[in-house]
């Protein structure tokens, strides 16, 4: 690894970890969004410094035209992410992914949408299913959280619903493996994998050491889908920060399984809903970012399923 591949990734995990604060999207710059280089012509961003701190997308600049994958929360963010891609290629962006159906991933889809040519926009069928019943909410929740302002102008652009796991994407110039997994982070997450790259982009699969949020998701489907990814011989991985598998796909696989496990131990001596808390403290990640108030959540959602499961599995009495 170059010295200066060594800094950029430190430093992309460094602020990939930083909070994504309402202020810090309300706040953001108007000018070209930041994009570093992970390999030639692969781009993450925005990873601004000491700026706006948002999951990463991820840029593929191919002879083919340019791949965009999680293009961001706003119009005016996609604006900007538009404006960094120019200054690197007068290529056309011929393909939006849109990884998974929250609405800081993909209500960016507005800005592309004003391109000429306009990008295919692409996601599982499961992700454009749900957008397509919920992005309506998502788009009057997210203005509630980061003002109207914010989101000025945003529009809801659907996706097609193309991507399949039996067949790869050829985008960006890079030729893209697509694993999608039901009911983990969300109801539907669709990881892209470059073998030639070894570079997996795991959209809101991997947190790092940031509280993975369960609230629409599945305990035992996130660790299922976490466990297939560490499978592949990534070497970086994009996901809500950037960096190793080590860095991005290990922590959150292991806060998940301490929950599954502390829950487990908590059903089997007893342990009633009420008390979940005490018998899943989740003290080795205290100093998470978001431990609060997301830990007790999560604990919440994560013993209802497992006490589902449980309860289907108990012999009849
Ligand atoms: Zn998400």
């Amino acid at each position: 690894m170059t010295g200066a591949r060594r800094v950029f990734l430190q430093r992309a995990a460094r602020l990939g970890l930083a909070a994504l604060s309402v202020d810090s999207v309300a706040a953001a710059a108007p000018g070209p969004a930041a994009l570093s280089p992970l390999a030639p012509g692969i781009y993450a961003g925005p990873v601004d410094d000491g700026g706006p701190s948002l999951s990463p997308s991820l840029v593929a600049i191919g002879r083919d035209g340019v791949l965009v994958i999680d293009p961001g929360p706003n119009l005016r963010h996609g604006r900007r992410l538009i404006a960094a891609i120019r200054r690197l290629t007068a290529l056309p962006v011929r393909w939006v992914v849109n990884s998974h159906p929250h609405p800081r991933q993909v209500l960016a889809n507005a800005a592309f949408a004003e391109l000429q040519p306009r990008p295919a926009f692409l996601a599982s069928p499961a992700t454009a299913a749900r957008m397509r019943s919920r992005c309506d909410a998502c788009l009057r929740q997210l203005a509630a959280e980061l003002g109207a302002a914010a989101m000025a102008g945003t529009t809801i652009v659907l996706p097609r619903p193309v991507l399949r796991e039996d067949t790869p994407l050829q985008a960006g110039g890079v030729r893209w493996q697509v694993r999608i997994f039901a009911n983990a982070h969300s109801a539907s997450d669709t990881a892209l994998y470059a073998p030639a790259l070894r570079l997996l982009c795991a959209g809101g699969l991997v947190t790092g050491q940031c509280v993975p949020d369960l609230r629409d998701g599945s305990l035992m489907g996130w660790r299922a889908a976490l466990r297939a990814l560490s499978a592949l011989p990534a070497t970086t991985v994009v996901g809500d920060g950037i960096g190793t598998a080590q860095q991005n796909i290990v922590p959150t696989l292991a806060y998940l399984d301490s929950v599954e496990h502390d829950i487990r131990q908590g059903l089997a001596t007893g342990v009633d809903a009420a008390d979940a808390l005490q018998a899943v403290p989740g003290e080795a990640f205290r100093h998470w970012r978001g431990f609060v108030p997301r830990h007790a959540l999560n604990v919440q959602r994560a013993w209802l399923e497992l006490e589902d499961e449980w309860m289907r599995r108990a012999p009849a009495r």
